[in-house]
């Protein structure tokens, strides 16, 4: 079937509208993450900063269901609901690439009723020991690329999922894939002609597409964008597009 289409969606500000990771701070005393701990993310990098902040969060009472009461306060972002509900209904593939963690991306679609609507969920590995912390490690750890963070470029996974599926004999239509911030560049640049990159419109990947068509020297091939590209605000900027994509 030529006609089926890979839908993949960031998480943070794309399918919920918020950033998780950041939403969860608040469970700590007054809210607060102690300074010491805010001044590793520059050195450490984000995933190993989240990682000692769910350890102070455990230390101070916070268990797997204040979590999951927490991601549940996040409001799914406007009409992405709609998008998903459409590519499942026809047939479509939807995975997700995230930098955020298993744990929270699971009760989000799990409680929201979504989980069914998605194949495949790329994102770092976490869960809660014996003393029930929850920890988290990186989704891999690679050095190929540079527009990406050491544990998750979503360009390779994007195309290693395609190849998977390649070589179980299923070929995409065409690629949509919806973002937001700066690592979805990554998987942006390695979209081809007949794809389309989806950026959530002000945010960062927005604003460093809009700067890459007005730089009139960023002919630099490895930088080149191939891909169309559809701006939206809500998810109903997205579903029209598909609905004129249907008509093609
Ligand atoms: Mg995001
Ligand atoms: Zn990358």
């Amino acid at each position: 079937m030529a006609e089926k289409i890979l839908f993949a969606f960031d998480f943070d500000h794309t399918v919920i509208d918020d950033n998780s990771d950041l939403y969860c701070k608040k469970l700590a005393p007054n809210g607060k993450i102690p300074q010491e701990i805010e001044q590793t993310y520059s050195d450490l990098g984000w995933t190993k900063y989240m990682g000692l902040i769910f350890e102070y969060l455990h230390k101070h009472g916070v268990t797997e269901q204040h979590f999951r009461d927490c991601m549940n306060e996040i409001p799914l972002t406007k009409g992405m609901r709609e998008v998903i509900e459409y590519a499942t209904k026809n047939e479509h593939e939807s995975i997700i690439i995230s930098d955020s963690n298993s744990r929270f991306i699971d009760y989000v679609l799990t409680d929201r009723g979504l989980k069914g609507s998605f194949s495949e969920v790329y994102t770092n590995p976490a869960h809660f020991n014996e003393d029930g912390q929850l920890t988290i490690a990186y989704y891999h750890t690679q050095d190929w690329c540079d527009l990406s963070t050491v544990n998750l470029c979503k360009g390779h996974i994007l195309q290693e999922h395609i190849k998977r599926r390649q070589n179980d004999g299923i070929h995409y239509k065409c690629v949509v894939f919806v973002g937001d911030g700066t690592n979805d560049f990554c998987p942006a640049l390695r979209l081809t002609e007949n794809d389309y990159i989806c950026p959530r419109v002000s945010y960062r990947l927005w604003k460093k597409i809009q700067k890459m068509g007005n730089d009139p020297h960023s002919t630099n091939d490895k930088q080149k964008m191939r891909a169309q590209v559809v701006d939206w605000t809500s998810g109903v900027d997205i579903l029209e597009f598909l609905k004129s994509l249907e008509r093609c």
